[in-house]
């Protein structure tokens, strides 16, 4: 595994790649765990070179978020990723990013409206902040493949639009989101949790399986899917505040009052002082719902 820290190390790296050889991007924060592991190995079996980036990206944080505290071990990093597969592992400094500094950038990438509704709701500029850097990333890599959880489903519905949207010649992979044995989602975040709060936290993804059962059992309307979800939340995390739980289209993130297609069932609660997200996606085919 080689190692870039500027632009230009990046470059240099990738140039005996670009002619003949596919690439693929997996970008991250770092802290990595089995989340990003799996969205390693995809990028290996699809590609003939992965490279994984990590840059803990300071627009997508709001001022009273987590950024100062956000875990980090950049040695453990450096074995996991040599270990998984990587072929380059990209280090950029805030200065590679942001040549003038991160409130000196002029021109920013706006998803509009695709950030209106869940996280975007609570998190102004987050997304902005996304798709910008992520912009940045995939015209440094030129990548033939992006991947990207289905955990942070908002993000990925953005970015897979950005690429449309801006004509970029990459394709952007969504990887089903890495569980721990009792539900939880894999997070760099879930590290945070105190013993009581790691014991309740499962029940987000128990309020996601309420949530599949009702729709299985014919349920459309939303409200009452979300209701479920959330009781099933108080009932299994006493302690857990709940941000959102909501029915959203696919492909616009609109809320939908009745779910009669494709749609994301999404929720972001704090559990003490984190905030953890997760969600599930229904698809119909041939009028069945499917979640997933
Ligand atoms: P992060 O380092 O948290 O920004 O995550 C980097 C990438 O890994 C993003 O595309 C995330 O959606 C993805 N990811 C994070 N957690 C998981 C998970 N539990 N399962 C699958 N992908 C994940």
């Amino acid at each position: 595994m080689r190692e870039a820290r500027t632009e230009e190390d990046l470059r240099l790296l990738l140039e005996p790649a670009k002619s003949d050889k596919s690439i693929g991007l997996v970008p991250t924060m770092g802290f990595l765990h089995d989340g990003h592991r799996r969205l390693i190995a995809s990028a290996s079996t699809e590609n003939q070179v992965v490279v994984l980036s990590i840059f803990l990206n300071p627009t997508q944080f709001g001022p009273n978020e987590d950024l100062d505290r956000y875990p980090r071990d950049l040695e453990r990093d450096v074995r996991l990723a040599s270990e998984a597969g990587v072929d380059i592992l990209f280090l950029p400094d805030t200065r590679a990013m942001y040549p003038d500094g991160p409130s000196r950038q002029a021109i920013w990438v706006d998803p509009g409206h695709l950030s209106d509704h869940l996280c975007g709701a609570s998190r102004p500029n987050h997304f902005r902040g996304v798709a910008t850097v992520v912009t940045k990333l995939l015209n440094m890599v030129q990548p033939q493949r992006a991947y990207f959880g289905q955990k942070d489903a908002q993000q990925a519905l953005i970015l897979t639009r950005l690429v449309r949207d801006l004509a970029f010649p990459t394709e952007i992979r969504i990887i089903p989101t890495v569980r721990e044995a009792d539900g939880l989602a894999l997070s760099s975040r879930n590290v945070f949790l105190e013993p009581a709060e790691r014991s309740q936290a499962p029940a987000l993804y128990r309020g996601l399986l309420a949530g599949e059962a009702a729709v299985s059992n014919g349920e459309r309307d939303s409200r009452k899917i979300e209701a479920r979800i959330r009781s099933t939340i108080q009932r299994e995390g006493p302690d857990i505040q709940v941000e959102y739980i909501r029915v959203v289209s696919l492909d616009g993130l609109e809320p939908v009052d009745r779910l009669d297609s494709n749609a994301l069932i999404a929720l972001a609660a704090r559990v003490g002082a984190t905030r953890l997200i997760d969600n599930l996606i229904v698809r119909f085919e041939d009028g069945v719902a499917h979640v997933g």
